[in-house]
């Protein structure tokens, strides 16, 4: 037995019962309510109790009570999974629970666990809330032993079948309870090596070519590999085996390869997995039974086309492993063998999409001819397939509105924005011949970049900027880190619902499968096809959308929706997916509180913004201004300059191109809001520090070298960050925020003058004292006066801050006495409040989220507990003194949908990120409004 089976099932009754009380607390379902069971004559749960039961096991439950054909089970609740994760103990009476609903289905089923004569076989599988397909264990053919498979033989008169049935079960169990697994990433698994060495003994290719004796002998090789390698006994008590196989999933929630899953998908580690178990069927004892996994739709693409394939005489996991090619659902109407199957599976198809109101991606077997279905979810999907599939079920009535909206992943939408092939490059490299082969689409969009054969290569490439093309033979959730890090992904082996597939399309990689005629080496580091060998590190291009795979680079060149939104080469109403996009983004609006804005900081990137949905700038950054061309000798010679005089005359060089800038903007902006930041950055930024480049300068402004190494060297700050920047500059060279007043105020007057309406919103940086504010306020007042009183315009304007540093949060009642808006800066006020640099974290931070000591990188995702409260004081101070002051966020975070969801949350009035993420934060600000309500 198990190391954690053993554990699992003694436990101190003193320690199960402490527990179980918690359990029971913790529970969201009948009091001490452990398992639930589905049959036919009893059902304990349904489809709404995801959190307890796990997506599956709801969703068993459901299809059971709407009168599907399900075989009968139980469901162990996510609770008992939290609680055995802490204590690796069952609760005190769980063994007994589980074994009275061995008993229920013993019942429905008529047949009897480890009773050679009428045997019933369970299958044992994880559930989490959210599916996270592949992580986590499964176990299969539960209840075989030396005896029972020969009661098996006889009942079904199919040795084979029963004897086959045997060997996968103890090559599942040896694999996941007793740990008998590949020590290096290359290496063949144990099991697949002892099999593949009986059958070159016996001279045989093909699995189906191994007859009963043959598979006996395996059996008995399996179990002697298994005693070599832990020192134990495969077990024959069924009992015993349930018991370890239950333990063996809930610890799967915890390896590496579903902790990395739940990172990257902001899974909490406290949720835990459910355990179902099952009566099994089969889809492996003849000609006359399958099995398959389908979608409602094509989860590609959106299409409303029945999608799937299966697999005739064979077991659930041989489709989704991707070891035998699997045949399309489609194929299965012509077939003659199982043409009523099909009928059956189409109505089955509607009554799915009618009752659960999303697209399913559900799995079946046949066994006989009868048709059972053995789980169901919503189906996962490309960016692209989401906003069709929104589209059309919304508008057939069979998706509810809201249900489109929160059922999407936000983030997602930037595949859409995906590059595609240019099109050019790409017939060039058809008629250069570089075509090497055509596999399955399995992810759309191209990708082009050094071929890599590991997961580990494609780390290591990846993280130094390199894009690569990740081939494997076939991935395994070992692979999840390379498929990360990888640009696309290519296998030589197995079909569109193979692991490599779902998982490329969920995380919008670009990804060809079962590229069947392509050759991979491992051991030499080539790919070979039709003719010609890449090595590691050869360029390679694949596209996910038609399958086909290139040898060298193809240029990558906008998506359809970047054309018609960004740079007009396509009319929206020649794009389809332009149409479900915008269909998409016009629904969340409706439920939407929060207003979206852009950081943005040319006329270019307004317009690009605006079309993607931004309703005005929530940050410009001024300094980036002065970069552009001649600009930056202006700003030195003022940096330089030795007094107010000099610096004055250099600020009025500057002056001409600011307020150019601004009147673009405000041009392109079209009356919508501008919150505009004063100078930021410390000086020294600005100026040059290698001698060659300090010489130039001091020729261009008549100064000696040593001068202007002098004043650079004065700049020198140790902690720039948090030395002379932000308003600290502006209190010191009070003649610079003078200068950008003026330009903001000119350029608004002149625009308006033309008839389009301004509304700038001037924002001091980095203030952490309500004088301070005070003194930049002063200034901007009286320069406002001026040109007000120069120009004969009136301009509507107003002055507020951000607040990026704790001290403005803690004293938010005394700056909105001044501040007429307040802007979280949560780049700063994240690495204030945490003591850590942003430009420095990337050293440790890495390693911080993976050893869990942060949930997410800070700098990306709001640390809403720590950092979220100093905003939350910020809003609750600043409406203390002003209880309209206008609230927003306009660091990184503004456009990441779970601190979006918290921005709505806490009540600011809008959100502001780069322009590319402005669908990303219409759509999470559309879900936040729905969880949370206007
Ligand atoms: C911030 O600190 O969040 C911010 C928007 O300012 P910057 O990133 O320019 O420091
Ligand atoms: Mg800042």
């Amino acid at each position: 037995m198990a190391k954690t089976a053993r554990k699992a099932s003694k436990g101190t009754a003193k320690a199960a019962k402490k527990k179980s009380t918690k359990a029971v607390k913790a529970s969201k379902g009948k009091a001490g309510k452990m398992i639930y069971f589905f049959g036919a004559k009893k059902c304990d749960g349904d489809g709404t109790m995801r959190a307890l039961l796990g997506g599956k096991g709801a969703n068993l439950a459901q299809m059971t009570k709407i009168g599907l054909p399900v075989p009968p089970g139980f469901t162990i609740t996510t609770d008992v999974s939290v609680d055995y994760t802490a204590t690796r103990k069952f609760p005190e009476g769980l063994a007994d629970q589980i074994a009275a609903n061995v008993k229920l289905i013993e019942k429905e089923t008529g047949k009897k666990f480890g009773d050679p004569a009428n045997t019933l076989l369970l299958s044992v599988r994880s559930g989490a809330r959210d599916s996270m397909p592949g992580m986590m264990d499964t176990i299969l053919n539960l209840g075989l032993n030396n005896e029972t498979v020969v009661g098996l033989a006889e009942a079904t008169g199919n040795g084979r079948f029963a004897y086959d049935s045997y060997r996968r079960f103890i090559q599942m169990y040896g694999d996941v309870v007793m740990g008998v697994q590949k020590v290096h990433e290359n290496e063949h698994e144990p099991f697949e090596e002892v099999m593949d060495g009986l059958k070159h003994q016996l001279g045989i290719t093909e699995d189906l070519d191994l007859t009963e004796e043959h598979l006996r002998e395996l059996i008995k090789r399996y179990q002697q590999l298994i005693k070599q390698r832990t020192g134990k006994e495969f077990p024959q008590d069924p009992m015993e085996q349930l018991i370890g196989a239950v333990a063996a999933v809930f610890d799967s929630w915890m390896n590496e390869r579903a902790i990395i899953y739940r990172r990257k998908y902001k899974i909490p580690d406290e949720w835990g997995t459910a355990v179902n178990v099952q009566a099994m069927v089969f889809g492996n004892m003849g000609d006359d039974c399958a099995t398959g996994v389908a979608f409602t739709r094509d989860p590609a693409t959106g299409e409303d086309v029945f999608y799937g394939e299966y697999l005739i005489n064979a077991q659930g996991e041989d489709v989704v492993a991707g070891v035998r090619t699997p045949k399309p659902v489609a194929e299965m109407a012509h077939d003659p063998g199982f043409a009523s199957t099909y009928k059956e599976l189409e109505k089955v198809r509607a009554t799915l999409e009618k009752k659960f109101g999303d697209v399913q991606d559900f799995e079946f077997t046949v066994e006989k001819k009868k048709l059972y279905m053995l789980q169901t979810r919503n189906g996962k999907r490309t960016a692209l397939a989401y906003v069709k599939i929104a589209h059309d079920m919304v508008k057939q009535k069979l998706m509810k509105p809201e249900h489109a909206i929160l059922s999407a992943d936000p983030d997602a939408l930037s595949q859409l924005l995906a590059p595609i092939f240019d099109r050019k490059a790409y017939a060039a490299a058809g008629k250069e011949g570089r075509l090497l082969t055509t596999g399955l689409p399995a992810g759309p969009g191209a990708a082009s970049g050094k071929l890599v054969f590991t997961a580990d290569k494609a780390e290591q490439l990846g993280s130094a900027g390199e894009s690569v093309v990740l081939a494997r033979i076939e991935t395994s959730p070992e692979d999840l880190r390379g498929m990360i890090a990888a640009e696309g992904i290519l296998t030589s082996r197995g079909g569109v619902s193979s692991h490599a597939a779902l998982v490329a399309r969920q995380m919008g990689k670009v990804c060809v499968a079962g590229a069947g005629e392509i050759v991979i080496d491992y051991s030499k580091g080539t790919l070979s096809c039709a003719g010609k060998t890449l090595k590691e590190g050869d360029a390679i291009s694949i596209n996910g959308s038609t399958g086909e795979v290139f040898a060298g680079a193809i240029d990558t060149a906008d998506s359809e929706l970047k054309q018609v939104l960004v740079s007009g080469t396509m009319k929206p109403e020649d794009s389809e997916v332009y149409q479900y996009f915008a269909f998409v983004m016009k629904l969340a609006d409706k439920y939407r509180r929060l207003g979206i804005r852009t950081n943005a900081d040319t006329p270019e990137q307004v317009r690009q913004a605006i079309a993607f949905g931004a309703e005005g700038i929530g940050l410009t950054r001024t300094e980036h201004m002065f970069f552009e061309g001649d600009r930056i000798d202006a700003m030195r010679e003022m940096i330089l300059a030795e007094n107010i005089e000099a610096r004055r005359e250099a600020l009025a060089k500057l002056l001409p191109f600011q307020r150019e800038d601004f009147e673009g903007i405000f041009r392109a902006l079209e009356g919508r809001p501008a919150t505009i930041r004063f100078l930021d950055p410390p000086l020294h930024e600005f100026v040059p520090h290698d001698t060659t480049a300090q010489k130039e300068l001091a020729a261009k402004l008549g100064i000696s070298t040593s001068a202007v190494a002098k004043r650079v060297a004065a700049l020198h700050e140790f902690n720039p960050m948090l030395g002379h920047r932000g308003c600290r500059l502006g209190i010191s060279y009070p003649e610079i925020s003078e200068m950008q007043a003026r330009a903001v105020f000119e350029a608004a007057a002149k625009v308006q003058k033309d008839g389009i309406k301004v509304r700038p919103e001037i924002m001091i940086p980095l203030v952490g004292f309500k004088k301070e504010l005070d003194n930049q306020v002063e200034i901007v007042h009286a320069v406002a006066k001026q040109v007000q009183q120069e120009t004969g315009q009136k301009i509507k304007y107003l002055v507020g801050t951000m607040i990026e540093i704790p001290r403005g949060a803690l004293t938010a009642n005394e700056i909105a006495e001044t501040a007429e808006f307040f802007s979280f800066g949560t780049n700063d006020l994240t690495q204030t409040c945490l003591g850590m640099s942003r430009d420095d974290s990337a050293t440790f931070l890495p390693m911080y989220t993976e050893m869990g000591i942060v949930k997410a990188n800070p700098f990306a995702s709001i640390d809403t507990t720590g950092v979220g409260q100093l905003m939350k004081i910020g809003v609750e101070r600043g409406q203390e003194t002003r209880p309209d002051i206008k609230l927003g966020i306009c660091g990184e975070h503004g456009g990441e949908p779970h601190s979006v969801v918290f921005c709505h949350e806490i009540g600011l009035d809008y959100v502001s990120c780069s322009p590319y993420r402005v669908p990303v934060a219409r759509l999470a600000a559309g879900q936040a409004a729905l969880k949370h309500g206007k």
